[in-house]
């Protein structure tokens, strides 16, 4: 055991109600390592910040995921939801795991082309397709989710000029009993919309109509809505089938799981009360093998799962650039991590450890980034022991949403690293330079000399 670091005595005032008499500690161990690999080593030779996704934490997500779907239904295909994570090697992993892709653009509908996706196995969604997109899309027989009726008559128009049948779906939103509602995208359930579209479809008999969507909100923290969305499908599916004799294929209930992560203003960490796969799968299956589907027309069960699949296998690591002290007195810490890279502070209190032994003497501390900005806050207020500059952090619970929604904006944004089963780490994402963002200015005759 190495020596122990010598702690200056402190007097504290106890609080009553608090945990113990040093206060609500949120961390008693530091972590050095990710899968095997130092914290350090990685921040020594690929820079801080640095994202780190860990392909272990990946596979064995989707491996529960699938787990809890498929033991409780016959029929269950998952499509990796591309904006939540779309970097090459990550869409890989799940491909490899047998997702299909979901995507909700142009872009994301190439990028997927591009990986190798055969297009059969491409979900489209999203409100903005266009003319362009669709017509790829109708010619690779993948699946169209359509969110409004001009979508639709564009559809049925492409369709007739192609001389194909396009394979659509409709997106269908819903009241689950959670509020505010997801009401803008697809149409509604309640008020006939939804019901409207599909005799349109029908009718035209320009398409063919092979399953039902929604997507009904994101983090969600409430299994049974699942249950109700699931019901309210199985009924649109069964009047369709009844009415038209057409056999709806498969169900898509989207995405909206929730990671481990803790939403802002929690009281409880959400590790501990975020309901998990098997919660929203039992919610999902029950109310499809309970309503009126005969046996041998069970329709395929599709989940978009995105944030809950990947969430808790990224890590962001970064060093401390400074401590001060605020007007108040109150500790002040900057990282070199700043909200341009890091979305979900916005969100979520993420938990955030101390990467090298620490002292037992916490304080409440403000996690600052480094960007000339007010709104650049990690953390406003949590429990830390004190970090000195040139000592990392790793952010946990940071991989869905942030490799996509980053930007740059005052820094560079940084590498990503992906450790792989044998816990070797590989470069998937190459740090920007200057030149990647200056290669795209151009700069007018008269202007390109500043005397
Ligand atoms: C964003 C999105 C998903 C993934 O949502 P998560 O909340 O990350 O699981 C799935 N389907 C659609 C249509 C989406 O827009």
């Amino acid at each position: 055991m190495s020596k122990l670091r010598y702690e200056r005595p402190v007097i504290k005032k106890l609080e009553t109600g608090m945990p113990n008499k040093f206060g609500s500690r949120t961390e008693y161990e530091p972590v050095t390592q990710i899968d095997g690999v130092s914290v350090k080593s990685l921040i020594s030779e690929y820079g801080s910040p640095l994202f780190v996704l860990s392909e272990k934490t990946i596979r064995s997500s989707i491996r529960k995921a699938k787990k809890a779907f498929e033991t409780r239904y016959p029929r269950v295909q998952f499509a990796w939801s591309y904006k939540t994570n779309y970097l090459n090697a990550v869409c890989s992993i799940f491909h490899q795991e047998g997702s299909w892709a979901e995507v909700v653009s142009g872009f994301e509908y190439d990028k997927a082309i591009k990986l190798g996706v055969d297009g059969r196995k491409i979900i489209f969604n999203g409100p903005d397709k266009s003319e362009e997109d669709l017509t790829k899309a109708i010619n690779n027989d993948s699946l169209i989710h359509i969110d409004h009726l001009d979508e639709l008559y564009t559809i049925t128009e492409l369709a007739e000029t192609l001389k194909k049948r396009p394979r659509v779906a409709i997106r269908v939103n819903m009241d689950t009993g959670v509020y505010p509602m997801w009401d803008r995208f697809g149409f509604n359930y309640e008020n006939g919309q939804a019901w409207d579209a599909l005799n349109k479809i029908m009718h035209s008999g320009k398409m063919e109509l092979v399953g039902l969507h929604c997507h009904i909100g994101t983090f969600m923290l409430s299994a049974s809505a699942y249950g109700i969305a699931a019901s309210k499908l199985a009924e649109l599916a069964i009047a369709v089938e009844q009415k038209f004799n057409h056999e709806i294929k498969y169900i898509d209930l989207g995405g909206g799981f929730p990671s481990r992560n803790t939403l802002k203003g929690s009281f409880l960490p959400g590790s501990d009360t975020n309901p998990s796969f098997d919660d929203f799968a039992e919610a999902i299956t029950t109310a499809l093998v309970n309503s009126n589907f005969r046996k041998e027309r069970l329709p395929l069960l599709i989940l978009e799962t995105g944030r809950a699949m990947i969430d808790d296998a990224g890590f962001l690591l970064g060093t401390v650039v400074s401590n001060k002290r605020s007007s108040t007195g109150r500790r002040n810490t900057i990282l070199d991590i700043g909200v341009n890279i890091l979305f979900t502070a916005f969100w979520y209190d993420h938990r955030i450890t101390p990467a090298q032994t620490f002292t037992h003497y916490t304080e409440d501390t403000c996690l600052y980034g480094p960007l000339c900005m007010n709104i650049d806050v990690i953390r406003e207020s949590t429990t830390l022991p004190l970090l000195n500059k040139g000592e990392h952090v790793v952010i946990h619970n940071v991989g869905a949403y942030n490799m996509t929604q980053w930007m740059q904006f005052i820094t560079l944004r940084p590498n990503v690293i992906l450790i792989d089963l044998d816990e070797k780490p590989h470069l998937i994402r190459s740090r920007e330079a200057l030149e990647n963002i200056i290669s795209m200015e151009r700069t007018p005759e008269h202007l390109s000399n500043i005397g």
